[in-house]
């Protein structure tokens, strides 16, 4: 049996390719990728929903060495989409090699993003992945030359549509086809198209020597400030990011919480001594503690730990630490 891997972001556009595939009897295993800057909870849910066999791989390794210089450099914020796509496609290739299977599918569209999904961009992509000629996007597939397994007859070319920019109405076209009534919005998924988390991310870039994937990680929790002497300093905003700061939190960091009343968890990655009485007074500035009162912060650090009373740290002083 003929055998296709689709790269899956759980997307519309992603699932009309499957399906499209799927329609010429061809077995697709679908292929969603992790990195610390996407994840695959799309995915996940819309494989399952949709009835798909799904593959998760995690490429921190091989992204975060792409990412330290991308030939086709940045989007508008940091999302070096030609490099990422190009590197999408050569691990969906290596997996093809692997598993014996005929060729991949994409959910890209003709011109529907400015940076990635034009003709240029996807001959870059296909020329540099050097898995080109068995990248078949189903959805322009008309629109663009015929790929090995449409010119070898694995799969009818006529059967597959040749739609173009960023509308959606041939997309509802075919989702109504297939009777898909409910998938996730089209937009959003990649952090570094997100501004708050790309201007945290160049000012660690800045400041920071980076040599572990946990500091891409801890960008996406919690408010972040910047020490006088350099450290970091990061407050949970709410439940579920101090839990995931506790999660992410390791023993030769500095945490402060409140004694006695409820409020942040704060984390300085890597911190020491002297970064405890600025990250205590922000935990007691975030818990709302009162004014000009000295507020009791639970410190630990090294296994060890202690109550400091601090007061809380000026409102504007927040403002000129904050990232
Ligand atoms: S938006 Fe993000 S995940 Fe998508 S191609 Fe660009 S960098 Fe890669």
């Amino acid at each position: 049996m003929t055998k296709a891997i689709a790269l899956f972001s759980g997307g519309l556009d992603s699932i009309l390719a499957v399906r499209l595939v799927q329609k010429q009897n061809i077995d697709v295993t679908c292929l969603a990728l992790t990195s610390p800057f996407f994840d695959a909870t799309k995915a996940k849910a819309a494989a399952l929903q949709a009835g798909l066999q799904l593959v998760v791989k995690d490429i921190t390794g091989e992204y975060l060495q792409m990412f330290a210089s991308p030939r086709y450099g940045f989007g508008k914020n940091m999302n070096p989409c030609i490099d990422c796509h190009t590197l999408m496609i050569k691990v969906a290739g290596r997996m093809m090699e692997e598993t014996g299977a005929d060729f991949l599918i994409t959910g890209e569209v003709l011109g529907q993003r400015p940076m990635s999904q034009n003709r240029q961009s996807i001959n870059l992509v296909a020329k540099n992945s050097g898995y080109g000629d068995f990248t078949l996007r189903p959805l322009s597939a008309r629109l663009l030359d015929p790929v090995k397994p449409e010119r070898e007859g694995v799969i009818d070319r006529s059967m597959l549509e040749g739609i173009s920019g960023r509308g959606r109405k041939d997309q509802m076209r075919l989702a109504r086809l297939f009777g898909i009534s409910d998938y996730p919005p089209p937009a959003g998924g990649c952090l570094l198209t997100d501004p708050i988390f790309t201007r945290r991310l160049k000012e660690m870039m800045q400041h920071e020597k980076i040599n572990s994937p946990r500091q891409y990680e801890l960008l996406r929790f919690g408010r972040h400030f910047r020490a006088p002497d350099g450290a970091k300093i990061i407050v949970g905003r709410n439940a579920a990011d101090n839990d995931a700061l506790r999660q992410l939190a390791c023993a030769s960091d500095l945490t402060c919480s409140m004694a006695g009343r409820p409020g942040p968890f704060v984390l300085v990655p890597a911190g020491d001594e002297s970064s405890k009485p600025l990250a205590a007074a922000l935990c007691a500035r975030y818990a709302n503690a009162p004014e000009n009162v000295e507020a009791e912060v639970l410190c630990h650090r090294a296994g060890l730990s202690g109550i400091i009373r601090i007061s809380p740290l000026a409102k504007e002083k927040c403002a000129q630490l904050i990232i």
